[in-house]
């Protein structure tokens, strides 16, 4: 058995960067958990003060339900697998693995057992014999997960183990460590900066943005329902589209979010509408991921965008068409730092772009972390406007592999209304919301 909980935890180093601000977090007793977001987010930080290689400034770490700040990394029964393992290159496959279990004072005999199963389970048993520079760099990773899992830790921490690999062999490694932690029972927290690593592994998804936590929840959750437009632009493949729109309700009829030279209607019997109308006469961000977007008849019914295809891309098994619908899009990038707020609308963009530059937390010369409170990363200094690229509205829509239109060409697009995604000036979810 093992948990861990993070309360209120803070990390600010001596050098005053805020690195972890307020973060609470349950980690349930074997649940895989990765810790997801761009570099310099507070991960690793994160990870080490669970650990108790770091100590929090403030807040408590509970293992066990138990406050753990004061105990030392040895008295945590944690394993720790990081991106640049180091093995003993003079010893074997066998006494690597076995290492932990001699300095515990393991007779032989049932040491050399639990080494043959951890090797077998890692696919490792037939190289027991070699030394390290003999294995491939797949084979090595597995080496420092065998030392890793051989004490049978209660807790399980990594962070990011598989960057150093090719991409076919992280697929292949990331199948066989989550399936692997699962077998054990053993509670898992895994850092990444890789969102297809996060999805495809975790039980539960917590998804920083310096130092800030923004949303923890599953792989469906967190990506069917993103509660902050930072998490809904950072996961997903093309982005989310993610469009300014103006709310105008027509009251008992429906709730017009304009878009600049078209319009999307929501039904006012769509339990959405109540919420979005509370916006009326405002600006959201309404979001459409590409799998809400089929490419129609222009006479189709329903709600369609009409646009004249920018450019395509062609994927091999598809290809993405990128769209101009005259919107203004607003745009969080992948490391969170400059938003650029993209229009073919003048009106309304330098206040929405400040508050997506709030939303954002920082510009260039703004500082890298949020400010402490929680909060920081909507509080932070407003950027000078005109460092921000600008460029209009690009939708972006899945074709068939071949899609027979080019570039210049005209489509159309029907809109899964039910799929959109609302966001208010803060970046926060707007919905009746339930989970
Ligand atoms: P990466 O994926 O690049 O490892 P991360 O999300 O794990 O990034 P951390 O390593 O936790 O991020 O760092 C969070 C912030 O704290 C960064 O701004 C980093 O520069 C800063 N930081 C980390 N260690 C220290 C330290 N010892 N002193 C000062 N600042 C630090």
């Amino acid at each position: 058995m093992s948990t861990v909980s993070l309360k209120d935890v803070t990390k600010v180093f001596q050098d005053g960067t805020i690195a972890v601000d307020t973060i609470n977090l349950d980690v349930n007793d074997g649940e895989f958990m990765v810790l997801l977001g761009p570099s310099g987010c507070g991960k690793s930080t994160v990870l080490r003060m669970v650990a108790g290689l770091e100590d929090p400034s403030t807040g408590a770490v509970l293992l066990d339900g138990e406050v753990a700040n004061d105990l030392s990394p040895r008295e945590r029964r944690i394993a720790m697998v990081f991106q640049d393992f180091a093995l003993y290159p003079h010893m074997t496959v066998s006494d690597n693995i076995g290492f932990p279990l001699r300095l515990a004072g393991v007779d032989q005999g049932p040491r050399g057992e639990r080494i043959r199963d951890v090797a077998g389970a890692l696919g490792i048993g037939d190289v027991l014999g070699r030394k390290p520079s003999q294995l491939s760099g797949g084979q090595r990773q597995r080496v420092a997960m065998g030392r890793a899992i051989v004490r049978r830790p209660g807790l399980f921490l990594m962070d990011e183990p598989l960057s150093n690999l090719d991409s076919g062999l992280r697929a292949e490694l990331r199948a066989e460590i989550s399936g692997l932690t699962r077998e054990l029972g053993v509670t898992t927290i895994y850092v990444t900066h890789d969102q297809a690593e996060a999805l495809t592994m975790a039980d539960r998804v917590a998804i920083m943005r310096k130092g800030v936590l923004q949303d923890v929840g599953t792989p469906t959750q967190v990506y069917g329902r993103p509660a902050t437009l930072y998490v809904a632009a950072f996961l997903g493949s093309p982005r989310m589209n993610l469009l300014e729109a103006s709310v105008y309700v027509h009251l008992d009829r429906y709730v017009a979010l304009n878009l600049g030279e078209q319009a999307l209607y929501l039904p006012w019997d769509d339990i959405r509408s109540r919420a979005v109308a509370h916006y009326h006469g405002e600006r959201i961000v309404v979001g459409m991921r590409a799998e809400a977007l089929t490419p129609v008849a222009p006479d189709a019914p329903g709600a369609v965008l009409q646009g004249r295809i920018r450019y395509l891309e062609h994927h091999g098994h598809e290809s993405l068409a990128f769209l101009d619908v005259g919107a203004t899009a607003i745009v969080v990038d992948e490391i969170g730092t400059p938003v650029e707020h993209v229009s073919s609308d003048q009106r309304g963009r330098r206040r929405l772009g400040h508050v997506m530059q709030r939303l954002a937390g920082r510009s260039g010369d703004a500082p890298a972390v949020a400010a402490p409170g929680g909060d920081g990363n909507r509080t932070s200094v407003l950027a000078d406007p005109g460092r921000h690229h600008r460029r209009p509205a690009d939708l972006a829509v899945r074709l068939a592999p071949y899609p027979g239109v080019s570039a210049g060409h005209s489509l159309s697009v029907q809109v899964r209304m039910d799929a959109l995604h609302f966001f208010d000036e803060r970046g926060d979810r707007i919905d009746v919301g339930w989970r």
